[in-house]
Parts: structure tokens; C-alpha cells; sequence
């Protein structure tokens, strides 16, 4: 199957600095691609030129076989780019519910929107009039998601969705978004610590200082690549 989402020989900057040079990373339609690397390898510019909020200095990005460089990002969010970036997103002064209904944008009624959301994650139901800033690390990160899965992404862009939760809450996180996958979106998620995404990525890509250095399977050679590369033990 063809790759949903392609970055090819992707160089960018800020302002004369470049940040990734020459990044090749694809990931299909119903594939978990995860995408490592240590403080400031480039990680976040690569979701954010992948969103089009961060401008291509050279290279070629394209969704589903299109060419998307220079698109307006609200054009790559209609077209199915939703980007869950770090922090979340979430307006913590409103409640779970207005936190949802601001989805109505797209169009969806209120009821459809908080089935979507309630559906994938019951908690939010309990939590509704709660302000989001009072729910858990854990609880607004699905929060987050469940505001992303309203917009019927086909390529979910995830920035550090385990930060500063705990490995059980992690993992619960990421089954779920194996589910999503599961269920035909692309997913590509940045993390700078392997160890429980490797277990829901069909693939891992390591990028170090703007360039990928290693791409594939997240099998025992790659588990142990990692160790001793940059990322303590995976
Ligand atoms: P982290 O895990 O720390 O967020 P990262 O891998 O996501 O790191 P990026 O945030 O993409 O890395 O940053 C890559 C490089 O670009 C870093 O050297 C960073 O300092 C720099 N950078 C990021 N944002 C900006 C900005 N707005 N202006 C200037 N330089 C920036």
C-alpha cells in the first residue's frame, strides 16, 4: 500500500539554522510509525512541517501520492492532518463538554461529537463538567485525542503524548491509539524515550540532529541500537 503521509529529503530551518536535513520518513494508512530521538534532534519540526506549520526549506512532502508543500494548514487539516501537539492543546479553563462542543467547527452535531469521544474514552463522560485543567495528565491527554479523532484525522500527528505520565497510564494511552490505527488512520508519534511505543510501532525511525539515523522494525536489533545510542535503555 502506498504511504498516506511522505516526507522526502525534508530540509528545514529557523531563520539560517537548519534543523533537518534531508528527512525521509512514510507512513501509511492503519501503520503506528514512531519517531525517537534526543533533545532537539528536530522531532517536533518534522510534525509541524508534516502539519504545514513550519515551511519547507527544500525536499518533497505529499498526502496520499499528492504534493502538499507550501499548502495552507487549515487546507491539511480538511484534508484529514490533525496535529495532538505537546501540552496538548486543550483549553484548560473550560469544562470537558466546551472543550468538545468547540469541535462543532466541524460540522458534526454536539451529540455526534460527544459519542465519538465518550465512545473511545467513557471517562470523559464521568469528568463532562469538570474543567480540564482539573482532569488528570492522563484524562486530558485523552481529552486531547478525543478531540483529534472528531476532526475523522487520517493522519494523526502525536508530540510526546506519555510526558510526565505514568508508564501505566502510558500504556493505556497507547493501546488506544493502536486502536486507532487499527482502525485505518496513519500515526506517527514522536516520543524521545522508547520504551512502551516501540511496543505499538510497526515502525521506529531515529533521528539525531536533524538527520534519521536509523529506520525500521522495532525489533531486538533496533531495541538494542537505541540503548546505546542515545536513549538509555529501551
Ligand atoms: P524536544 O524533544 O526537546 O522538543 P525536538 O526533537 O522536538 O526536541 P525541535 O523542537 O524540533 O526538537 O527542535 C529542533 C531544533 O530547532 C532545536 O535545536 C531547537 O532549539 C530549534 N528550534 C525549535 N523551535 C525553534 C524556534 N521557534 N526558533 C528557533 N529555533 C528553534
Amino acid at each position: 500500500m502506498t504511504a498516506l503521509l511522505e516526507l522526502t529529503a525534508i530540509r528545514a530551518a529557523y531563520d539560517a539554522i537548519t534543523v533537518l536535513h534531508g528527512v525521509d520518513l512514510s507512513v501509511r494508512a492503519g501503520e503506528v510509525v514512531a519517531l525517537l530521538g534526543p533533545n532537539g534532534a528536530g522531532k517536533t519540526t518534522t510534525l509541524k512541517v508534516a502539519a504545514g506549520v513550519h515551511p519547507i526549506a527544500d525536499g518533497e512532502l505529499r498526502l496520499g501520492g499528492r504534493t502538499v508543500n507550501g499548502a495552507d494548514p487549515r487546507d491539511l487539516a480538511r484534508a484529514g492532518v490533525c496535529l495532538i501537539p505537546e501540552g496538548r492543546g486543550i483549553f484548560p479553563n473550560l469544562t470537558v463538554r466546551d472543550n468538545l462542543l468547540m469541535m462543532s467547527f466541524t460540522g458534526r452535531p454536539v451529540a455526534e461529537i460527544e459519542d465519538i469521544a465518550f465512545a473511545r474514552f467513557p471517562i470523559l463522560a464521568q469528568r463532562a463538567g469538570q474543567t480540564a485543567g482539573t482532569l488528570s495528565g492522563g484524562e486530558q491527554q485523552m481529552l486531547a485525542l478525543a478531540r483529534g479523532l472528531v476532526t475523522d484525522p487520517a493522519v494523526l500527528l502525536l508530540d510526546e503524548l506519555s510526558m510526565g505520565l505514568a508508564p501505566l497510564v502510558v500504556g493505556r494511552l497507547y493501546e488506544q491509539v493502536a486502536e486507532i490505527a487499527r482502525q485505518g488512520v496513519a500515526v506517527l508519534i514522536v516520543e524521545q524515550f522508547a520504551a512502551a511505543v516501540l511496543d505499538i510501532a510497526d515502525t521506529a525511525a531515529v533521528l539525531v540532529r536533524g538527520r534519521i539515523e536509523h529506520q525500521g522494525p522495532p525489533d531486538l536489533g533496533l531495541r538494542n541500537q537505541l540503548a546505546t545510542l542515545y536513549l538509555g535503555s529501551p
